[in-house]
Order: C-alpha cells, then structure tokens, then sequence
C-alpha cells in the first residue's frame, strides 16, 4: 500500500471513529435501579412469574458477570426485586419499575404467551438491566435493544455497559 493511501485509509478510520463512538446507556437518573449493596435480592414480594425460565436466564447471564450478585432473598436480607406477570393489551412485552417494598419487573402475558423462548429470555434480559441502570440503546447484538427479538445472551455492549456502571 502506498503511504498516500494509508494515509488517507487512518484518516478514513479515524472520521469513522468519532463518528461512530458507541458510547454507554445509562439511564439519565443514577438513582433508577434496583441494586441495594452491591446486590439483587429478588423475591415474591409482589408476587410471582409463571415464567420462571426466562426469570432464570436473565438472572444467571447478569450475576454470571460476577459484578452485581444478583440472588434470593433470604430472612436476614432485603428484598430488592420481584418478578411478576400482568395482562394487557398495552403493547408493551415487560416493564421494570421503582417501587416501595421492592421494585418490580413485570411480564405481560398478553404477548409472552404467543412469544419464543428465547424472545422471552431476552425481554428478562432487558429488563434485569432496567433494573441495573441500564438505558434503551440501538446497537445491535444488545439486549437494550427494543422489541421481539430472540437472544439467549448478554451483548458484547452490555457486559461493557454494566463493567463501567457499576
Ligand atoms: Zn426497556
């Protein structure tokens, strides 16, 4: 390659750089997330999920990250979060939300009965990172990622994501 070319080749690269940062989504209010001392501690407070299957991949795959425990509550903790299940035609898949007592991440059943394993596995994904002070983004591969889309996993973005928050 010439040195003309590689020239404008770097330059080429670092225009797309800075044009391009895919920075990190947190929610705009650091306050807005269910960690309590490092940790979930999730339980039946509001109640409980039918959907114990996709509750279990989004809990193992986040916890698995080994930087917010996220685990059972116990009588010597504090209940942080519970999973519950509604049904409406609101058009939304799940929501994760404050609340007194503990916080809640809710299944719509509406839609979760029609979706896909994996569709519902990555939607308590996402919520659970509602629920770690993550935002919405548009990067592919994320589960930040709005809508039905059937992912089984953490994105490379996501681990990059919660590694800086927390
Ligand atoms: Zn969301």
């Amino acid at each position: 390659m010439k040195k003309t070319m590689l020239f404008f080749t770097l330059i080429l690269l670092l225009i797309f750089l800075s044009v391009n940062p895919v920075s990190a989504h947190f929610m705009t209010d650091r306050s807005k997330h269910s960690v309590d001392n490092g940790e979930i501690r999730w339980g039946t407070y509001h109640g409980s999920t039918k959907w114990t299957s996709a509750r279990n991949t989004g809990i193992t795959q986040w916890d698995n990250e080994g930087i917010i425990n996220i685990a059972g509550d116990t009588t010597s903790t504090v209940e942080d979060l519970s999973f519950t299940d509604y049904s409406a035609s609101d058009g939304v898949l799940g929501s994760w939300q404050k609340y007194t007592g503990a916080d809640r991440i809710r299944f719509n059943n509406n839609y979760f009965n029609n979706m896909s394993a994996c569709e519902r596995n990555k939607t308590a994904l996402h919520e659970l990172g509602h629920a770690l002070n993550l935002d919405h983004n548009n990067v592919a591969g994320s589960v930040m990622k709005s809508g039905y889309i059937c992912q089984n996993f953490l994105g490379a973005h996501d681990k990059s994501d919660l590694k800086e928050r927390w």
